[in-house]
């Protein structure tokens, strides 16, 4: 983790001498030179031939180069795959989305067409392949990072899929593979940075309900990696049946279909954003459905910042993203909800990398894994 601070303090600051990092990330002048020194050695800081000005000795500044190093990021969904190239900045220099259908969905097609896509990408960008450090790979459902193990893909289809280790083999690069909604929130913690010092909460509501945990800059994975399954926090012991087989799980409140069963007592509707637009048209039955999902998301929040004391509470999912009036709506109820102490301890904010965030967020994680092994392939 040192060496990530290293960076990405050079990355904030740049040009920054090795005396401003010291002072910085409060590491001692001999650690940062080390580091520093692994870090020119691995192509991603080189000096510059400005030196600072301030009083004392003449110091050498430090840059980074943006571009020397790539990770790839993708993302995998029921019906699609996205794969982005990733800078050190955590822009996107190249992307691409393909269709996943019956034919090419299952996961040795899935490495097939990532493993080519990635390099076929690099070529019409002009990025030199050997660049490329890792792979990083965010998908619904139960991930094993350690052993890069699709343990559980209800979205995909997929049990115990051992994808990372069959995708390194195809691809030569490094692979890790994540959760999405995790991957997801370490893109927008921070946002560009690839360390920090943010704890950011993304919650998500749409399809399913989720919620991720990053703390300064590192993924907060629980015992078993399963921190943050707030969907089946109980609400009422005495609520409706849910499929986990417990009453009154949260997603029995607030997912897509707990809505439209709701208002399938009224009549037949097909989705959530039709709903939203028969509240619009003036209908209170609708208007009563979204407005007690708000409330619930409400209280989900009240929940998330009495657990964890986040700084940045990111709302994302299909739900939020219907229209901004939602987020508008819940804030609205927060005032009601948020226990006082935690009032202004936190900024709430719909996502800010959108589409790109599971690709920027799993390339990330790619980025920490090979700074972790000491900028080297395995
Ligand atoms: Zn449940």
């Amino acid at each position: 983790m040192n060496r990530l601070l290293v960076l990405e303090m050079v990355r904030q600051h740049r040009p920054v001498s090795r005396a401003e990092v010291s002072k910085l990330t409060g590491m001692s002048a001999t650690a940062i030179g080390r580091i520093v020194g692994d870090l020119i050695d691995g192509g991603l800081v080189r000096e510059t031939d400005q030196y600072s000005t301030g009083v004392g000795r003449r110091a050498t500044m430090l840059d980074i180069d943006v571009h020397s190093i790539m990770s790839a990021g993708i993302e995998i969904d029921r019906n699609r795959l996205k794969i982005g190239l990733v800078d050190l900045d955590g822009r996107i220099a190249a992307q691409r989305e393909l269709e996943l259908g019956r034919s090419n969905s299952r996961p040795e097609a899935i490495v097939e067409t990532i493993a080519s896509a990635v390099r076929k990408l690099a070529d019409e960008h002009g990025i030199d392949a050997s660049k490329l450090i890792g792979v990083g790979v965010g998908m619904p459902g139960v991930m094993n990072p350690e052993e890069g193990t699709a343990v559980f893909s209800a979205q995909l289809g997929w049990s115990n899929v051992s994808f990372a280790p069959a995708l390194r083999e195809k691809i030569g690069l490094p692979v890790v593979l994540d959760n999405d909604l995790k991957v997801k929130a370490l893109g927008e913690s921070g946002t560009a940075s690839i360390s920090g010092d943010s704890k950011t909460a993304l919650i998500s509501i749409g399809s399913g309900v989720g919620s991720a945990i990053v703390i300064d800059g590192k993924i907060f994975r629980g015992a078993n990696n399963i921190a943050g399954e707030i969907g089946h926090s109980t609400i009422d012991p005495n609520g409706k049946l849910c499929e986990c087989g417990k009453r009154g799980c949260l997603q029995t409140y607030i997912t897509d279909l707990a809505l439209l069963q709701e208002a399938g007592q009224i009549k037949p509707v097909g989705s959530v954003e039709e709903l939203y637009r028969l509240m619009q048209g003036g209908e209170t039955w609708a208007f009563n459905i979204i407005d007690r999902a708000c409330t619930y998301i409400a209280i989900t929040i009240n929940n998330v910042v009495c657990t964890y004391n986040p700084d940045t509470i990111v709302m994302a999912g299909s739900f939020i993203d219907i229209d901004p009036d939602i987020l508008e709506r819940v804030k609205g109820k927060l005032k009601e909800f948020i226990w006082e102490p935690f009032v202004g301890t936190f900024k709430l904010t719909r996502s800010q990398l959108g589409e790109q965030a599971i690709m920027i967020g799993a390339a990330k994680l790619a980025l920490q894994r090979y700074l972790g092994n000491g900028l080297q392939q395995q």
